[in-house]
Parts: structure tokens; sequence; C-alpha cells
């Protein structure tokens, strides 16, 4: 074992000298104090890696003196074995465990006992200190990886909007032929698959979206999903795949953020056309369920596996499903979807067997 300082806190002189002796023989460097307002000096002075407290001392006793380390900034992770002889009921151990002790030894003290108590604390607390400190750079690392994704997706939007709308200008011009018109559709459905590809990134990353840019606003939610399927007539046409809206005439009005609200439902809704066979039906329903708004998406696809399920919220899961007319796939939705529906303090969660289709239930707080 490398060597390591240990402070000895005990008012009994006798006693640091046996534990003194001990450790020294083992190589540990060994600092003592005789109560425990010297003992946090010493401690906060020479940030020892191990602290063995006695209870009853003079001053102040070990469980404030544990309780002034442990409220110190550069003392608090330094870990400590509570040593008493007087002190040793049950609830003696609790009370110095709850003050922030790690360990617990009764005396008098066996020196081989209090060595391996004293390695293996030590042991403990190195592991500690490296997962931290490795927690630390992951942290920065990530940090770091959001900043280069933000600045990318941002500066790749400009461009492709660009060539969206050059291609737009181009398609103005008269009496162009079938193959240039084919040919702007193509680069604006590029472009279009760009743009919401980088969409999808910086809102994962966290990038767009953020708590603080939200708009909470009463919305009539019978109204907003009529208007909003519009946007999939053409989708659901080419497919042949038939959308029905059941609500009841009651008007559901709740608090939300349109435009999360509207990611959430374009993504389950285009999944549902996405994993579909043509010539099947998507049932969009919603209803109230106490105090909450309920919007389901049923669809008649393959289903999602109990395997797949337990993957499909996570970053970039494409699964076993794959998509039925050729329509992208980056594995992204479902992770936006799980975090938007978060942001709107709802929850999210699935019904589906493999071959019956599935069914997505989001439920939101009515807030109205
Ligand atoms: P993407 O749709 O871009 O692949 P998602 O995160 O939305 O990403 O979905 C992850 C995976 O979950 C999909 O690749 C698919 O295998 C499966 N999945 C999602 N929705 C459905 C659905 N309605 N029916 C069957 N499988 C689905």
């Amino acid at each position: 074992m490398s060597y390591s300082t240990i402070l000895i806190i005990d008012d009994e002189q006798s006693y640091l000298d046996i534990i003194t002796n001990t450790l020294k023989n083992k190589h540990h460097k060994v600092l003592q104090a005789l109560n425990g307002k010297m003992g946090c000096k010493v401690a906060e002075r020479f940030l020892p890696d191990i602290i063995i407290m006695d209870w009853e001392m003079p001053e102040m006793n070990g469980i404030d003196a544990i309780k002034f380390l442990k409220n110190q900034e550069n003392t608090k992770e330094i870990p400590i074995i509570m040593a008493t002889g007087v002190m040793t009921a049950v609830e003696h151990l609790e009370t110095a465990l709850n003050a922030g002790a790690i360990d617990y030894i009764r005396k008098p003290i066996d020196p081989l006992e209090l060595y391996a108590r004293i390695n293996s604390t030590l042991k403990l607390s190195r592991s500690y200190k490296e997962i931290k400190s490795q927690k630390e750079n992951l942290e920065d690392l990530n940090r770091e990886k959001d900043g280069m994704v933000g600045v990318v997706a941002h500066d790749l939007r400009a461009p492709l909007n660009r060539v969206m709308g050059l291609a737009q200008i181009i398609k103005m011009t008269k009496d162009l032929d079938k193959e240039l018109l084919d040919t702007l559709a193509l680069i604006e459905k590029m472009c279009d698959s760009g743009i919401s590809l980088i969409r999808d990134l910086l809102v994962i990353n966290n990038v767009e979206y953020e708590s603080g840019q939200m708009d909470w606003k009463e919305i009539i939610l019978n109204d907003f999903i009529t208007l909003l399927l519009k946007n999939y007539e053409v989708q659901a046409k080419n497919k042949k795949i038939k959308i029905h809206f059941n609500h009841s005439q009651e008007q559901l009005i709740i608090k939300t953020d349109e435009t999360f609200l509207g990611r959430i439902i374009d993504n389950l809704l285009s999944n549902a056309l996405k994993f579909s066979p043509p010539h099947l039906n998507i049932y969009l329903t919603i209803s109230r369920i106490e105090n909450k708004a309920a919007i389901s998406i049923r669809d008649e696809g393959y289903g999602i596996s109990p395997e797949d399920q337990q993957k499909m919220f996570k970053k970039f899961q494409k699964l076993t499903a794959q998509p039925t007319g050729g329509e992208d796939s980056t594995g992204l939705g479902l992770a936006i979807v799980k975090s938007l529906v978060e942001k709107l303090e709802g929850n999210i969660r699935v019904v589906s067997e493999l071959k019956k289709g599935a069914e997505f239930i989001v439920e939101l707080p009515m807030r109205a």
C-alpha cells in the first residue's frame, strides 16, 4: 500500500502512542491531536487521507468535530473512522454514521484490526476520488462535445437553408423542363432532411428548446391536432394509410408549449406512418383522464418487441422495425419525444405486441 497521512484525534496520549507506533511501522505518516477542536485545525491545515476520531473529548467532542469537518469544503471528503470505548451501543453507532463517519471501531483497539480497517477505507476513498475525477473529465468532454455539435449544426443550417431558398427561386422560372424540376424537388427534399436532422441534433444536445425558452399558453387540443393533421394528408394518401382522429365533443383545453407539443405529435405520427405497411389505419385519440389530457397514437404496423421497448427512448436507436416506404431513420425521434414530454411535465408509455401494431400514449397535465 502506498504512503498515507493519518490523523488520530484522541484525548488519551497512551492510545495515541499505541496507534501511532502501529501505523508508523507500516510506513504511514501519523499526525496527532488531543481534542476535537485541535483535530479540526490539524485536519484543515494538513488535509490527511483519513482520520481516526475518539468520541468523548474536552473542548469539542468527536461528533461535533465530524460535523464541522463534513461542513468544510476542503475536509468534507476525508473519511473518518469513529473509535470509542464508551459510546458503543447500536444507537451510538447510528449517531456516528449519521454525523458523517464512514466506519466505527470499538476500543480497546486491536492494532491489526485498525490497520485492516484503515487500509480498506483508504482503498475505498482512493477509488471514490478516481471515479469522481473521471466523472468530472467526462462531464467536461461532454460539454465540449455539446458545444461543438451546437456550433457545427448551427453553421450547417444556414447554407442548407440558402440552397433550399435558391432551389425555390429557380423553380419560379418559367418553362423549366421536367428533368430540372425533378432535380430541384430532390434538392429541396435533401435540404429538408438535412435541416430536420440538424434540428434533431440540436434538440438532443439541449442546444435548442431549453426549458427557459418555453412558451406556455392555453390551447384547444382538438383544434391544434385537427390543424396539424392537415400536414399529413398527402403523406398518408401516398402510403394509402387512413388517419382517424377520435375526440369527444368536449374541448380539451391545456396549457402547454405549442412547439414542443407539435414536435411530439409530429414524431409519433411520422413513426406510425413510417413503420406501417400500406393500406392500414392510424388512430389518433384524445381524451381526458382525471386531470390529464391523454393523446394516443395507435398504428397497425409491425409493433415493437419487449426487448426493443427497453431501448427505444435512448438516442440513436434504430430497432427491428424498418421504414416501409424508404423514409429516413436516425433513431433520434423517440429520444426527442421523451425529453420534450418531460419538459412539458407529462409522461409517455407504449403498449405494443409484435405484429399487432403499437400505441404511444402521452399524458399531459391539463393546467387550465
Ligand atoms: P427513427 O424513427 O428515426 O428510426 P425513433 O427514435 O423515432 O427513430 O424510433 C426508434 C426505433 O423504434 C425505430 O427505428 C423503430 O425500429 C422503432 N419504432 C418507433 N416507432 C415505432 C412504431 N410506431 N412501430 C414500430 N416500431 C417503431
